[in-house]
């Protein structure tokens, strides 16, 4: 079947590319255009044509799949040549989506109309990429170089409204498009209007510079950003066709380098993220009303992504105070939304008026999904849980946010362990992307079922993990913290360990996280597990003796860095340096020099290792779950990809060995894992 279908409405051809499900701009899609464009031209009793989508969209980008590889004939830009050199006029209709190669290739007509409620956004850079088929030369001129940048560079979407008054399009419609889209083609019959031919407008360079400055720190100074800047300048100064042609040859660069292969290695990980949601063929239950108990950071926090998602939410907490702290915080929120005019007033008093709150367990009788946010406390936990079997209609869901208590445990003491799994939520939970749905010994499909269809609607991303210590995200995440720690004793300090790690892109270094998260949290638990420890094991005191000496972090004023009062800057304490080197003597370890790469090799590796563990003890499923938890939970920094990523692009048997040297310098403890679960899976 072809991906274009043609018919004539009298003199009009009337192209339609038809490649469901969004019309992706594939080989054939080319390929069918380029032909249609050849028969435009050589038909004599055709007089001008309309490029429309079939179904639901126009061309919502191009079919990524293809980025991987050798890019197939005819190329975008020859396509777009042709209309460009087609003596007809050619008229995109647009609906749906236009974006990426899709919107480049309206850009390429001699006129645009859209269906009211369109999307247009060239987002080649967030995949590390830039627009390669003339999007950098012609947006600029319709729009000017500042607005260009602001646009291409955030890889924005905008709505046909803002499309038409920026010019992109000439008319919006709110029926009709392909009716409305052959009048605009035959009124312009003997007639062509390339944006090729308009220069660009012309621009003040301080405004050029403040909107590249604007650009690159909203883009954290990728390279692809950069380039897009440069491209879009170019279209000042540089006749077309040779910025045309530099901007294919940048496009082709960046399309192959691994910042690129990343960046689709997550856009594919995120594609898969709900395959399991229709995969499983049980239907979700339908939630209207959300209870959650425990009104402190978490559960505040969840009351408002909740709330956000259209839900009906009850927030417990049998603590008067922290009710109407919790309360204070979910309204001071929406106030501030308000304040910022995210929200309007009218919008504000409906989320309000779905939110309710109380001290007593009878106003959970309603809720269909209950979500426990209490003190992280096994034996509190089962408290809660039993007041919930008491209250709760038979029917309704339980799930626990629990960081690394065991929930089968907890689901045990329960009537129906079926409908009790894991919600771990990551703070601030109306923020964070990031959501582990835990399966736990007898969660029932419907219940993950609705934990998935619950997630997706709360606009999160949502990984399903095994009920196991740390689940997936807190698990890498310690082991990576533990490493930190290791080279600490070897002889780094923090700072250098944090800026290595910064540089190469986290959001934060580690202990700068320990010091904002509060050291007795980890304190806490290290305590809770000493009983427990291998005392063989390697096990790094510092975090312990700063605990010890009340330097519990930002809150304290200390922490691995100092705080001074009134200001917002960490400053590096040389009692803390003279506190790691004591550790270091008391071990008899003579502190070295690290590199900031053999920093971040270290990182990287034990991340790695840690991910083929939890692969290999099905805690996750999906190898490049591992690289979401990381990336939208944790702060790694996207286009380096992630463990999974970084593992698929590497020889298993280097890889073997540097895990060996890893062990050996980690000392005892460190458990090498196998990688055939990490190779055989990630490239499977
Ligand atoms: P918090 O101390 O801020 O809040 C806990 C709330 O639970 C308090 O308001 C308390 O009054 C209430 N509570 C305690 N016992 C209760 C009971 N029997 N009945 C009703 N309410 C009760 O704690 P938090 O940081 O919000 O953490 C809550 C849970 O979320 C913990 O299990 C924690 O491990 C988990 N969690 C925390 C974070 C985080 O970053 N803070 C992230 C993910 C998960």
């Amino acid at each position: 079947m072809s991906k274009i279908k043609i018919h004539h409405d009298v003199d009009v051809m009337v192209i339609t590319v038809d490649n469901p499900p969004i019309n992706a701009g594939s080989t054939e899609v080319r390929q069918g255009l380029l032909d249609a464009i050849s028969t435009l031209e050589m038909d004599h009793q055709l007089t001008a044509a309309v490029i429309i989508g079939a179904g639901t969209t126009f061309i919502a980008g191009s079919d990524i799949k293809e980025f991987s590889q050798p890019l197939a004939d005819p190329h975008l830009p020859v396509v777009i040549a042709a209309i460009e050199n087609c003596s007809k006029p050619v008229v995109c209709a647009l609906h749906g989506a236009a974006l990426g190669g899709g919107f480049e290739l309206a850009l390429g007509c001699d006129a645009r109309i859209a269906l009211e409620g369109t999307v247009l956004g060239l987002p080649e850079v967030t995949l590390g990429i830039i627009p390669g088929a003339g999007g950098t030369q012609r947006l600029p001129r319709l729009i000017g170089v500042e607005k260009s940048i602001e646009l291409i560079c955030a890889g924005a979407r905008i709505k046909s409204d803002l499309a038409l008054k920026l010019g992109i399009v000439s008319q919006v419609v709110k029926t009709d498009l392909l009716a409305n889209a052959l009048v605009l083609a035959r009124s312009m019959i003997g007639t062509k209007n390339r944006i090729r031919d308009i220069a660009t407008p012309p621009s003040l360079p301080e405004s050029i510079s403040s909107a590249s400055q604007k650009a690159m720190k909203a883009g954290k100074n990728r390279p692809q950003v950069q380039k897009a800047i440069e491209m879009i300048c170019n279209s000042l100064v540089l006749p077309i066709d040779e910025a045309l042609s530099i901007e294919r040859g940048v496009f082709q660069d960046l399309r192959t380098s691994s910042e690129a292969r990343a960046l689709r290695h997550h856009f594919f990980a995120e594609r898969k993220l709900f395959k399991t949601l229709g995969a499983s063929g049980t239907q979700a239950q339908t939630l209207k009303q959300i209870a959650v108990i425990g009104a402190g950071t978490m559960g505040s926090g969840i009351a408002m992504a909740c709330l956000n998602a259209a839900y009906e939410v009850v927030l417990l907490d049998q603590n008067e105070t922290a009710l109407s702290n919790g309360v204070k915080r979910v309204e001071q929120f929406y106030e501030s939304r308000l304040q910022g005019g995210k929200l309007n007033q009218v919008q504000v008093s409906e989320l309000l008026q779905r939110f309710t709150y109380s001290s007593s367990w009878e106003s959970i009788a309603s809720a269909d999904l209950i979500i426990e946010a209490v003190f992280e406390d096994i034996e509190v936990k089962h408290e809660v849980f039993a007041k919930i079997d008491t209250h709760a209609k038979d029917g309704a869901l339980l799930a626990s946010n629990t960081s690394y208590l065991d929930i089968d445990a907890i689901a045990e003491n329960t009537k129906n362990p079926s409908r009790v799994f894991g919600l771990h939520f990551f703070s601030p939970a109306q923020v964070m992307k990031l959501i582990e749905i835990v399966r736990c010994r007898k969660t029932s499909a419907l219940a993950m079922a609705t934990g998935l269809s619950f997630a997706k609607r709360l606009g999160k991303m949502p990984i399903i993990s095994a009920n196991s210590f740390g689940f997936i995200g807190n698990r890498i995440y310690a082991a990576y913290r533990r490493q930190c720690e290791f080279m600490l004793e070897e002889g780094a300090y923090p700072e250098q360990i944090d800026k290595a790690l910064e540089d190469y892109g986290f959001a934060m270094g580690p202990f700068t996280v320990a010091d904002l998260s509060g050291l007795d949290i980890a304190w806490g638990m290290r305590k809770s597990q000493a009983a427990s420890r291998n005392p063989m094991h390697r096990y790094v005191s510092i975090p312990d003796s700063l605990c010890l000496a009340g330097r519990l972090g930002r809150k304290t004023g200390a922490g691995y860095y100092l705080y001074p009062e009134g200001s917002k800057d960490k400053l590096i304490d040389p009692k803390v340096h003279e506190l790691i080197d004591a550790a270091s003597r008391e071990k008899g370890i003579a502190r070295r020099s690290f590199t900031a790469d053999e920093i971040v090799k270290r990182v990287i590796l034990t991340m790695i290792n840690e991910v083929a563990q939890l692969l290999s003890e099905n805690v996750a499923a999906e190898p490049s779950d591992c690289d979401i938890a990381l990336v939208n939970g944790y702060g790694f920094p996207r286009w380096q990809g992630g463990p999974t990523f970084i593992a698929s692009e590497m020889d298993q048997g280097q890889l073997d060995r540097d895990l060996q040297e890893l062990a050996a310098v980690s000392g005892p403890g460190f458990v090498v894992a196998n990688t055939d679960v990490l190779f055989e899976r990630s490239k499977g």
